[in-house]
């Protein structure tokens, strides 16, 4: 890594320059679940070098085999994580929103990983250098503890999904996936077009029309202004398969509600 000299040592964070566009660590937390969380000396330490960014659609935030030289927490928002083929075809394996961020390969000390990772849905966040992340990261403090447990949930997912891919119906793996999404993202309400979901479930576009069409018939979702809208969660949450409940079964353990009502790490 950059900031590793070669005694195995790390570079104090004061050697870098700090970023113009900067956020300060005297202004309110950010809604990224982790950022909130981090005790003020460590969150400090990483505000200073924490750069506010929008982050549009489909935007890039780490490519296949590229060193990852951003991590990006989410505050609002929704990273789509994907396996990718050589000839570009590629199916999701996870999702992050503001629990957590991309990149997490860096932090392992990995300057890269297979994956591609994606802007599913608009949103902003903040922005770090890769090698800075992980300076504060092997310090082992209260950041370190928290990328372990979002680094689980990872986990979880993942292999989740390689099961889900291979034995469940398209339609109950759509159902999954817009549950899935619409806890990541904290809105019953996403801006996905059908173009996009035929890639994240690695099927053909007509395969999620028809899926798309029944679950509509339903009841259970709608469409309206290029957004789906989950109308009726227990109905949707009926026909996804059992991967839905699974993972999320992780994420509640994982993730409470805190003194601050908001959410926080159970640690
Ligand atoms: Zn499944």
């Amino acid at each position: 890594m950059e900031n590793t000299l070669s005694n195995g040592n790390v570079l104090p964070l004061t050697s870098f320059p700090r970023p113009q566009n900067f956020i300060s660590a005297d202004t309110a937390r950010p809604r990224n679940i982790i950022l909130a969380q981090l005790p003020a000396d460590e969150y400090g330490v990483l505000a200073r070098h924490l750069v506010p960014v929008d982050l549009p659609l489909e935007k890039h935030l780490s490519e296949p085999n590229q060193p990852i030289e951003f991590i990006y927490f989410l505050n609002t928002g929704l990273i789509s994580t994907d396996a990718v083929t050589v000839s570009g075809e590629q199916v999701e394996v996870g999702l992050i929103g503001r629990e957590g961020f991309s990149g997490l390969a860096a932090l392992l000390d990995q300057p890269q990983m297979s994956h591609s990772v994606i802007m599913q849905g608009f949103g902003e966040g903040l922005r770090i250098r890769s090698a800075l992340a992980r300076t504060e990261f092997v310090k082992g403090g209260m950041f370190q503890k928290i990328v372990h447990a979002f680094a689980y949930l990872q986990l979880v997912q993942i292999t989740q999904s390689v099961l889900c891919n291979r034995m469940h119906e398209v339609e109950a793996r759509l159902a999954r996936w817009l549950l899935s999404s619409a806890d990541r993202m904290e809105s019953e309400s996403l801006h996905l077009t059908q173009e996009f979901l035929s890639q994240m479930l690695g099927v053909q576009r007509s395969t999620v029309t028809v899926a798309a069409g029944d679950l509509q018939r339903c009841g259970l979702i709608g469409y309206s202004r290029g957004r789906i809208h989950i109308l009726d969660r227990p109905g949707l949450t009926a026909k996804a398969c059992e991967c839905y409940g699974i993972v999320n079964a992780s994420y509640v353990r994982v993730l409470k509600k805190g003194d601050n009502g908001d959410l926080n790490y159970a640690l």
